[in-house]
Protein backbone atom coordinates (compact mmCIF):
# COMPACT_ATOMS: atom_id res chain seq x y z
CA UNK A 1 0.00 0.00 0.00
CA UNK A 2 1.23 3.76 -0.75
CA UNK A 3 1.57 5.88 1.78
CA UNK A 4 -0.95 8.30 1.42
CA UNK A 5 1.64 10.75 1.13
CA UNK A 6 3.75 9.19 -1.30
CA UNK A 7 3.55 12.10 -4.02
CA UNK A 8 4.18 14.94 -1.90
CA UNK A 9 6.91 13.39 0.22
CA UNK A 10 9.58 13.97 -2.75
CA UNK A 11 9.78 17.46 -2.11
CA UNK A 12 11.70 17.83 -5.40
CA UNK A 13 14.67 17.48 -3.59
CA UNK A 14 17.92 15.30 -5.13
CA UNK A 15 17.77 12.26 -3.25
CA UNK A 16 21.30 10.32 -2.02
CA UNK A 17 20.02 8.07 0.07
CA UNK A 18 16.71 6.28 -0.96
CA UNK A 19 14.26 4.94 2.29
CA UNK A 20 14.71 1.55 0.97
CA UNK A 21 18.61 1.70 1.22
CA UNK A 22 17.97 3.65 4.92
CA UNK A 23 16.21 0.74 5.98
CA UNK A 24 19.07 -2.15 4.44
CA UNK A 25 21.91 0.14 5.50
CA UNK A 26 20.32 -0.20 9.20
CA UNK A 27 19.53 -3.94 9.06
CA UNK A 28 23.57 -4.23 7.66
CA UNK A 29 24.80 -1.91 10.80
CA UNK A 30 22.59 -3.28 13.62
CA UNK A 31 23.87 -7.07 12.17
CA UNK A 32 27.39 -5.63 12.10
CA UNK A 33 26.43 -4.24 16.20
CA UNK A 34 24.88 -7.84 17.57
CA UNK A 35 28.14 -9.42 15.89
CA UNK A 36 30.74 -7.68 18.29
CA UNK A 37 28.66 -7.36 21.54
CA UNK A 38 27.35 -10.43 23.46
CA UNK A 39 24.08 -10.82 23.91
CA UNK A 40 23.99 -10.78 27.61
CA UNK A 41 25.49 -7.28 28.25
CA UNK A 42 23.96 -4.04 28.54
CA UNK A 43 24.84 -1.78 25.31
CA UNK A 44 24.42 1.65 26.38
CA UNK A 45 23.81 4.07 23.19
CA UNK A 46 24.65 7.40 23.28
CA UNK A 47 22.81 9.18 20.36
CA UNK A 48 23.80 13.14 19.39
CA UNK A 49 20.84 15.22 19.06
CA UNK A 50 19.28 16.08 17.08
CA UNK A 51 20.08 14.21 13.89
CA UNK A 52 20.63 10.99 15.26
CA UNK A 53 17.10 10.73 16.04
CA UNK A 54 15.67 8.48 13.38
CA UNK A 55 18.80 6.33 12.98
CA UNK A 56 18.61 5.40 16.81
CA UNK A 57 14.96 4.92 16.70
CA UNK A 58 15.15 2.57 13.82
CA UNK A 59 18.67 0.75 14.76
CA UNK A 60 17.72 -0.20 18.60
CA UNK A 61 14.76 -1.66 17.36
CA UNK A 62 16.60 -4.42 15.42
CA UNK A 63 19.04 -5.05 18.49
CA UNK A 64 18.07 -7.72 21.01
CA UNK A 65 21.08 -7.19 23.43
CA UNK A 66 19.77 -4.99 26.75
CA UNK A 67 20.01 -1.43 25.49
CA UNK A 68 19.98 1.58 27.53
CA UNK A 69 19.74 5.29 25.72
CA UNK A 70 21.33 8.72 26.28
CA UNK A 71 20.14 11.79 24.02
CA UNK A 72 23.30 14.14 24.08
CA UNK A 73 22.76 17.71 22.39
CA UNK A 74 25.71 19.00 20.35
CA UNK A 75 25.26 21.98 17.95
CA UNK A 76 27.74 22.43 15.01
CA UNK A 77 25.89 24.29 11.81
CA UNK A 78 23.90 27.47 11.86
CA UNK A 79 21.44 26.35 9.23
CA UNK A 80 24.01 25.31 6.50
CA UNK A 81 26.89 27.01 7.98
CA UNK A 82 29.54 24.98 9.84
CA UNK A 83 30.58 26.81 12.75
CA UNK A 84 34.05 26.76 14.21
CA UNK A 85 33.29 25.24 17.62
CA UNK A 86 31.61 22.23 18.28
CA UNK A 87 29.71 22.23 21.41
CA UNK A 88 28.35 19.34 23.18
CA UNK A 89 25.68 20.98 25.07
CA UNK A 90 25.13 17.94 27.68
CA UNK A 91 27.03 17.09 30.56
CA UNK A 92 28.60 14.24 30.02
CA UNK A 93 30.42 13.71 33.37
CA UNK A 94 26.98 12.94 34.68
CA UNK A 95 26.46 9.84 32.72
CA UNK A 96 26.83 6.46 33.75
CA UNK A 97 30.15 5.58 31.95
CA UNK A 98 32.33 4.06 33.86
CA UNK A 99 32.45 0.21 33.28
CA UNK A 100 29.84 0.59 30.53
CA UNK A 101 30.02 -0.87 27.03
CA UNK A 102 29.20 2.96 24.89
CA UNK A 103 28.34 2.72 21.42
CA UNK A 104 28.60 6.42 19.97
CA UNK A 105 25.62 7.20 17.18
CA UNK A 106 25.37 10.18 14.91
CA UNK A 107 23.93 10.24 11.69
CA UNK A 108 26.40 11.81 9.57
CA UNK A 109 30.32 11.69 9.73
CA UNK A 110 31.27 15.39 7.89
CA UNK A 111 34.91 16.40 9.83
CA UNK A 112 34.38 14.14 12.47
CA UNK A 113 34.85 16.94 15.54
CA UNK A 114 30.77 16.40 16.84
CA UNK A 115 31.82 12.62 17.71
CA UNK A 116 35.92 12.74 18.66
CA UNK A 117 34.74 15.30 21.43
CA UNK A 118 32.11 13.27 22.51
CA UNK A 119 34.42 10.68 22.25
CA UNK A 120 36.92 11.96 24.29
CA UNK A 121 34.61 13.26 26.67
CA UNK A 122 33.11 9.53 27.13
CA UNK A 123 36.63 8.05 26.67
CA UNK A 124 37.55 9.67 30.03
CA UNK A 125 34.83 8.28 31.85
CA UNK A 126 36.64 4.57 31.67
CA UNK A 127 34.07 2.70 29.47
CA UNK A 128 34.41 -0.82 29.08
CA UNK A 129 34.55 -0.95 25.05
CA UNK A 130 33.69 2.31 23.24
CA UNK A 131 32.72 2.42 19.89
CA UNK A 132 31.34 4.90 16.96
CA UNK A 133 28.88 4.12 14.44
CA UNK A 134 27.65 6.95 11.68
CA UNK A 135 24.55 5.80 9.27
CA UNK A 136 26.63 8.73 6.45
CA UNK A 137 29.64 9.40 5.89
CA UNK A 138 31.00 12.15 3.34
CA UNK A 139 33.52 11.96 0.81
CA UNK A 140 36.09 14.36 2.53
CA UNK A 141 39.11 15.31 4.22
CA UNK A 142 38.74 14.83 8.12
CA UNK A 143 40.26 17.18 10.64
CA UNK A 144 40.35 14.57 12.97
CA UNK A 145 41.96 11.07 13.12
CA UNK A 146 38.38 9.25 14.61
CA UNK A 147 37.59 6.52 11.89
CA UNK A 148 34.21 4.97 13.13
CA UNK A 149 33.82 1.36 13.65
CA UNK A 150 30.58 1.19 11.69
CA UNK A 151 29.75 3.28 8.53
CA UNK A 152 26.42 2.63 6.64
CA UNK A 153 28.15 4.63 3.48
CA UNK A 154 30.15 7.12 1.70
CA UNK A 155 28.02 10.29 0.79
CA UNK A 156 29.47 12.99 -1.87
CA UNK A 157 30.72 16.19 0.58
CA UNK A 158 27.29 18.49 -0.30
CA UNK A 159 24.84 19.67 2.52
CA UNK A 160 22.02 17.06 2.83
CA UNK A 161 18.57 16.65 5.19
CA UNK A 162 16.14 14.52 6.12
CA UNK A 163 15.93 11.15 8.38
CA UNK A 164 16.76 13.67 11.12
CA UNK A 165 18.86 15.83 9.64
CA UNK A 166 17.94 19.60 9.11
CA UNK A 167 18.26 22.82 7.76
CA UNK A 168 16.90 25.72 10.60
CA UNK A 169 15.51 22.68 12.38
CA UNK A 170 13.35 21.95 9.48
CA UNK A 171 13.38 18.51 6.89
CA UNK A 172 14.00 16.13 9.92
CA UNK A 173 11.22 13.91 8.70
CA UNK A 174 11.66 12.62 5.54
CA UNK A 175 12.49 8.89 5.06
CA UNK A 176 15.15 9.54 2.91
CA UNK A 177 18.52 11.85 3.07
CA UNK A 178 18.44 14.43 -0.26
CA UNK A 179 20.50 16.80 -0.92
CA UNK A 180 19.30 20.76 -0.16
CA UNK A 181 21.03 23.10 -2.79
CA UNK A 182 22.13 26.54 -0.98
CA UNK A 183 18.78 28.21 -3.14
CA UNK A 184 16.55 25.97 -1.51
CA UNK A 185 18.41 26.54 2.22
CA UNK A 186 18.17 30.14 1.69
CA UNK A 187 14.70 30.39 1.39
CA UNK A 188 13.89 28.80 4.74
CA UNK A 189 11.35 26.65 3.42
CA UNK A 190 8.57 25.49 5.69
CA UNK A 191 9.24 21.43 4.31
P1 LIG B 1 31.13 17.07 12.06
O1 LIG B 1 31.36 17.47 13.47
O2 LIG B 1 31.51 15.64 11.75
O3 LIG B 1 31.76 18.03 11.09
O4 LIG B 1 29.60 17.24 11.77
C1 LIG B 1 28.67 16.40 12.30
C2 LIG B 1 27.42 17.14 12.69
O5 LIG B 1 27.16 18.24 11.83
C3 LIG B 1 26.27 16.20 12.61
O6 LIG B 1 25.92 15.85 13.91
C4 LIG B 1 25.20 16.99 11.92
O7 LIG B 1 24.31 17.50 12.88
C5 LIG B 1 25.88 18.15 11.28
N1 LIG B 1 26.03 17.95 9.83
C6 LIG B 1 27.14 17.62 9.15
N2 LIG B 1 26.92 17.55 7.84
C7 LIG B 1 25.61 17.84 7.66
C8 LIG B 1 24.75 17.92 6.52
O8 LIG B 1 25.13 17.70 5.36
N3 LIG B 1 23.46 18.23 6.76
C9 LIG B 1 22.97 18.47 8.01
N4 LIG B 1 21.70 18.75 8.11
N5 LIG B 1 23.75 18.42 9.11
C10 LIG B 1 25.05 18.10 8.94
MG1 LIG C 1 21.72 20.64 12.32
Amino acid sequence: MQPHNAGRRQQGLPVVVSEAEVREMVARLSAEIARDHPDDEVLYVVAIMKGALMFLADLVRHLTMPIEIELVNARSYQGTQRQSEVEILDDVASLPIAGRHVLLLDCVLDSGETLAALRRQVSARAPASLKTCVLLSKARERTTDLRPEYVGRTIPDVFVVGYGLDCGNRWRHLPYVAQLPPDRASKGEAR
